[in-house]
C-alpha cells in the first residue's frame, strides 16, 4: 500500500498543517524521507489555503489575500540526492477529492493581482467548475464542457542558500525600477503571512524573511504552470540541496496555455501519486539549468481547432519589436471578440481561455517588426457550432455577467 506522506484537512487551515509550506527556502525541514525508487503519494491544498467559496460571488476573488500563497505539500527529501544530481519525479497518478468535486476560475482585480488582461477586465470574476469524472463545466459559462488534464501549477525543489540569495537579488532589482506599480513587477518576501513548515522559533523568523515568495518559476521549475505536466510525465529537477526537497501543489483541473486569468486554471485541492529517483551528477552530465520533462501517453484528444494570431502591435495601434508577450494579448483579445459575437461576455470568454484545453504557441519571432503568437481553441469543447460560415454566427448562448465584484460598491 503506497504511503500518504502528506494528509490534508480542508475544514482546517493549512497554517495548522506542518507538513506544508508556503516560500522557499533552504532550511525547511523535510517533511518526510524516502529513496531512490520509493512511490507515495502527497495530498495538497488548493493554492490559497482554501480562501476560495463554491458560491455566486467573486468578492473573495476580489479579497484573497495573496501574500499567502501558495501551499505546498512537502518538501520530501530523497536520500542521496546531492547538489548537482537530477531528481526524476514520474506523475504516476492525480486526481480529485471525493469530497470536493468542484474547483474556480478567478479574474484577479488590478488592485489586488491583476492577470495577463488586466487593463480590460480590472474587476474581480469568478466561475465555479463542476467534475463529472474526467470532464468539467460551470454553472456561469454555458455551452462549453471538456476533459480535464490535471497538473500541479507548482512543483519543484528546494533552492541553495546561494541560489535563493540570487532570486532575492535579481527580483527587487526588478521590483525597484517601479515600486508603487500596481500590480507589482514582483512579489519581495513578506514575513507575516510566511509558513515554513516544521521550521521553529528563532530560525523560522530569519527564513520567514528572507523565504522566497512562491509565485514565479525559476530554475528549479516551482509555479511554471505547464498544462501538459500531467499525470504520466516523468520530469527532470535540478537538485540544490542534500536531500533535494520535493514540494508541490496549485493543482489545476484543467488550464489554457499562459493560465491568463492569473487564477488563471480550474484550481483545486487534490492528491497525487508520485516516484522518485536520481541521476547523479546529471545537471553537469545533461547541461540542465531548467527542469526538462517528458510527456504524458494520456492527453484528452482535441484536433480540431480554430487559431488566433495575434501581433506586435499593442490596443493602441502602436509598433513593438517582436514583443512576444504583446503578440499573445491580442491572439486572446481576438478569440474573446470573437467568442461574443456568439452571446458571451468577454469575462466569459476570458475566463473559457484560462481554464479549456487552449494551446497558445509562439509562431515567429524574426520577421521584424512584428512577432506571431497564436491561441488555439478547440472547437469540440463547444456543444454548438462555432466556425466561421456565410451565415454568420448564431446566438449560441444566453451571455450573463459572470459573478463580479466592485472595489467601490
Ligand atoms: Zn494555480
Amino acid at each position: 500500500m503506497t504511503e500518504t506522506l502528506v494528509k490534508v484537512d480542508l475544514t482546517k487551515s493549512a497554517y495548522e498543517n506542518e507538513n506544508v509550506h508556503n516560500r522557499w527556502h533552504p532550511d525547511i525541514p523535510m517533511i518526510a524521507w524516502v529513496k531512490p525508487g520509493d512511490d507515495f503519494k502527497l495530498e495538497c491544498y488548493d493554492w490559497t489555503g482554501g480562501q476560495i467559496k463554491n458560491d455566486d460571488s467573486a468578492e473573495d476573488i476580489r479579497d484573497v489575500d495573496l501574500s499567502q500563497v501558495h501551499f505546498l505539500s512537502g518538501p520530501v527529501g530523497v536520500k542521496g540526492a546531492e547538489p548537482g544530481d537530477l531528481l526524476v519525479v514520474d506523475i504516476l497518478d492525480i486526481g480529485v477529492f471525493e469530497e470536493q468535486q468542484w474547483g474556480f476560475n478567478g479574474v484577479f482585480a488590478k488592485q489586488n493581482g491583476g492577470g495577463f488582461l488586466t487593463e480590460h477586465f480590472p474587476e474581480a470574476r469568478k466561475s465555479i467548475w463542476d467534475f463529472e469524472g474526467l470532464f468539467a463545466k460551470s454553472r456561469h459559462i454555458p455551452g462549453v464542457r471538456f476533459a480535464g488534464l490535471i497538473h500541479p501549477g507548482l512543483i519543484g525543489c528546494l533552492p541553495s542558500r546561494q541560489l535563493l540569495g540570487e532570486w532575492n537579488t535579481r527580483e527587487k532589482a526588478l521590483f525597484d525600477t517601479d515600486p508603487e506599480r500596481v500590480p507589482g513587477l514582483a512579489n519581495m518576501p513578506y514575513a507575516p503571512t510566511a509558513h515554513m513548515g516544521r521550521l521553529q522559533g528563532d530560525a523560522a523568523k530569519q527564513a520567514a524573511a528572507e523565504g522566497a515568495r512562491t509565485v514565479p518559476p525559476r530554475e528549479h521549475g516551482g509555479n511554471c504552470d505547464i498544462k501538459d505536466l500531467s499525470r504520466g510525465c516523468r520530469i527532470f529537477f535540478p537538485v540544490y540541496v542534500d536531500g533535494a526537497g520535493l514540494s508541490m501543489g496549485d493543482l489545476h483541473f484543467s488550464q489554457g496555455d499562459g493560465e491568463i486569468t492569473f487564477c488563471g486554471a480550474i484550481e483545486m485541492p487534490g492528491w497525487a501519486h508520485l516516484r522518485v529517483d536520481l541521476i547523479k551528477g546529471g545537471m553537469a552530465k545533461y547541461g540542465i539549468k531548467n527542469p526538462i520533462f517528458q510527456p504524458s501517453p494520456i492527453k484528452p484528444t482535441y484536433n480540431d481547432y480554430l487559431i488566433f494570431e495575434g501581433i506586435s502591435v499593442d490596443e493602441q495601434g502602436k509598433q513593438h519589436y517582436l514583443d512576444v508577450h504583446i503578440a499573445y494579448r491580442q491572439a486572446c483579445l481576438n478569440a474573446i471578440e470573437y467568442l461574443k459575437k456568439f452571446g458571451y461576455t468577454g469575462a466569459q470568454a476570458y475566463s473559457i481561455l484560462g481554464t479549456a484545453p487552449v494551446e497558445g504557441k509562439v509562431s515567429g519571432v524574426v520577421d521584424v517588426p512584428n512577432a506571431c503568437a497564436t491561441l488555439f481553441l478547440p472547437t469540440e469543447i463547444f456543444d454548438f457550432d462555432i466556425k466561421p460560415n456565410a451565415n454568420g454566427p448564431i446566438q449560441a448562448v444566453q451571455g450573463s455577467e459572470l459573478p463580479i465584484a466592485f472595489w467601490n460598491k
